[in-house]
């Protein structure tokens, strides 16, 4: 774009009905030499005697001092206030995944987040917390050093909303949580569980959208990641070490993924809400990549070839041989 305009805010979709965030700063990206990775240990930002970092996004899609508006005379738009953070989740450039750390690691990881959770509670403008990791380049993940992604948000994403209308639906109907109803149809079904410890439960649900998705729940009914006690967070860890691995395993070819949590937004009253993870593992078979193509884009459904009781065998089935955790 040649505007010198610095543009970044929210536009409303009135036709959707949901916000889009609009950023030119990300272009202003420099270049860098080749091999150098900012996530490293020793550089300015990062220095050194770390063992999980939360660094800011320096080419943020959302800003703590948003530019002006330029009102516009039909459409809605918004300051997008908001905070963008890496989470550097090792010191060691060359691991591939997070579930090459160890359960320590990788509980060490989740205690940074949730003290980031509750640290940004404080900020009576942020609305929503959302953490997600992306993993492969076929998903756009140009810098290979271990890392996830925090988005504070000025507003409650269109996903969880859906999952917060529905939830709420199912509560006034039933009387009952919507989430904890369909663990307990999982767990009765039984053959698409992935994992069940003492605190989580992992498994493939009935309605998967991506060739291999698994959802994580925590067996107590909690809301947001403050809930999230020590002994649970160890014990996620060990889940996403087990479940990470199989789903990085199951081809030849390390498998890209979205992971997301999805919790209760910062403030309001939702105790009808269930904490989770969503993992959309990405490879229909080995190296072929489900595109959210036509129907998916354009309709907005999902078509899911072969069935997710099937998927979840060919994950159990890898996590079996690939992922002895000692
Ligand atoms: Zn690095
Ligand atoms: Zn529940
Ligand atoms: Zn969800």
């Amino acid at each position: 774009m040649s505007s010198d305009r610095i543009v970044q805010e929210l536009r409303w979709d009135p036709v959707l009905g949901e916000w889009v965030m609009v950023s030119n700063v990300r272009e202003l990206r420099p270049w860098h030499p080749e091999g150098f990775c900012p996530f490293c240990p020793g550089t300015p930002e990062t220095g050194h005697g770390w063992d999980v970092l939360i660094l800011n996004n320096k080419y943020p899609i959302l800003s703590e001092e948003p530019p002006k508006l330029r009102p516009h005379k039909f459409f809605k738009n918004a300051p997008s206030y908001g905070k963008n953070y890496i989470v550097v989740e090792t010191p060691k450039h060359d691991l591939d995944d997070l579930s090459d750390l160890t359960v320590e690691e990788i509980r060490k990881v989740i205690t940074y987040v949730i003290d980031k959770y509750i640290e940004e509670l404080s900020d009576k403008r942020s609305v929503y917390f959302l953490y997600f990791r992306n993993k492969g380049k076929e998903v756009g993940v140009s810098l290979t050093h271990p890392h996830s992604q925090i988005y504070v948000l000025p507003f409650i994403p269109t996903k969880v909303r859906r999952e917060l209308t529905n939830a709420l639906n199912h509560f006034k109907r039933y009387g009952r949580c919507l989430f904890c109803d369909l663990i307990d149809a999982e767990v009765s079904d039984k053959e698409r569980i992935i994992l069940k410890s003492s605190h989580w439960i992992a498994f493939i649900p009935y309605y998967a959208h991506w060739p291999f998705e698994v959802h994580i729940y925590p067996l107590k009914h909690i809301n947001t990641l403050n809930q999230v006690n020590e002994v649970m967070a160890e014990d996620l860890a060990y889940v996403l070490k087990k479940v990470l691995c199989g789903v990085k395993n199951i081809f030849e070819n390390p498998m890209p993924y979205t992971m997301v949590l999805h919790q209760a937004p910062m403030r309001g009253h939702y105790s009808y809400y269930h904490l989770h993870i969503e993992i959309y593992g990405m490879y229909r078979t080995s190296g072929r990549l489900k595109y959210a193509a036509g129907v998916e884009s354009g309709a907005g459904n999902f078509t899911y070839d072969d069935t997710p009781e099937e998927a979840a065998s060919i994950l159990r089935d890898t996590i079996e041989r690939k992922c002895v955790i000692q």
